[in-house]
């Protein structure tokens, strides 16, 4: 197992991980399937998914996650790969261990994505929950057996179908990684990203408790970034990450909008490592150029830590 991340974190450092994979894929030609999303470009588009985790390496990301956000038996079965969500996610992990082994001169680790998205993003398709928790489990035990180093649980943004991730991820005994997504409502509250009428605070006082290793603010707004960094440190005193998007979604395709710049992703980051966060790197709508641009302000990032 590699756990260079986490001695990195525990020396106070700053970690780079990657950016988008489901975002950048649509950039490369991938089509997005209109209900499992980019989970199944494992088997469709495999030389693609392999090359962008590369570049993100060669841009200077320590942890690489998998193509295997839209993974679940959830997602993939009323996509019609139902018979394949194993060799989804052992492709998955085997497609970021072959870009490790062909570019990477550092230490990378492999991070599982698993998420509570139903198929076709539809709130009204989630199975039943004995369902639900089993589809999560047999991801999480996947990505465990096929050597992920740890798994992110990624666009947490309930509390109903996220404990059952949760739960299933922690029954794999790797350290678990919870990202939450948020947004700022228009009366200035920080929210779920995806239900405006709950608040961040609620999904971090459920899910804290269950025992995260690490506490993610991802795919969130960058305007939200700040305050939600305050929210989640009031509550939790281990390392906290920040991953946010840029531009918008119409279902299923990325809209690259208004993509925040790599330089002011960059310098924005500076005032996220001074409020305290640790673990940089980008999601939905960000590319190989914003990781670089991190790295280059990697010296800048340690200093503000080290102040
Ligand atoms: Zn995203």
């Amino acid at each position: 197992m590699n756990n260079a991340w986490q001695e990195t974190l525990d020396h106070g450092n700053v970690l780079l991980i990657d950016g988008a994979m489901g975002t950048e894929l649509q950039k490369r030609g991938v089509p997005m399937d209109k209900v499992a999303w980019s989970g199944a470009a494992v088997l469709t588009h495999p030389d693609t998914v392999r090359e962008t985790h590369e570049d993100y390496i060669r841009a200077g990301a320590r942890v690489i996650v998998t193509n295997t956000f839209g993974s679940t038996r959830q997602m993939l079965e009323p996509a019609g790969y139902g018979d394949q969500v194993e060799a989804v996610h052992r492709g998955a992990v085997n497609l970021a261990r072959r870009a490790r082994d062909n570019v990477a001169d550092q230490s990378v680790a492999i991070a599982g994505s698993i998420s509570t998205e139903p198929p076709a993003f539809d709130r009204n398709a989630f199975l039943p929950r004995e369902k639900e928790l089993a589809a999560y489990r047999e991801a999480a035990g996947l990505l465990a057996d096929a050597g992920v180093d740890l798994i992110a649980l990624e666009m947490i943004n309930d509390t109903t179908h996220a404990s059952l991730a949760m739960r299933a991820a922690l029954e794999t005994g790797l350290p678990i990684w919870l990202g939450v997504g948020c947004k700022r409502r228009a009366d200035g509250k920080i929210v779920s990203f995806d239900h405006a009428d709950l608040e961040l605070v609620t999904i971090l006082d459920e899910l804290i408790p269950m025992g995260p290793t690490l506490v993610n603010i991802m795919h969130s707004a960058i305007d939200a970034v700040p305050p939600a960094i305050q929210l989640v440190r009031k509550r939790w005193a281990g390392p906290v990450g920040v991953y946010p998007e840029s531009g918008y979604f119409t279902k299923p395709n990325w809209n690259f909008v208004d993509i925040i710049s790599p330089a002011d992703l960059a310098a924005e980051a500076i005032g996220w490592v001074a409020a305290g966060a640790q673990l940089l790197g980008g999601c939905c709508g960000t590319s190989p150029d914003h990781i670089r641009a991190l790295q280059a302000a990697l010296p800048a990032l340690e200093d503000v830590r080290n102040v």
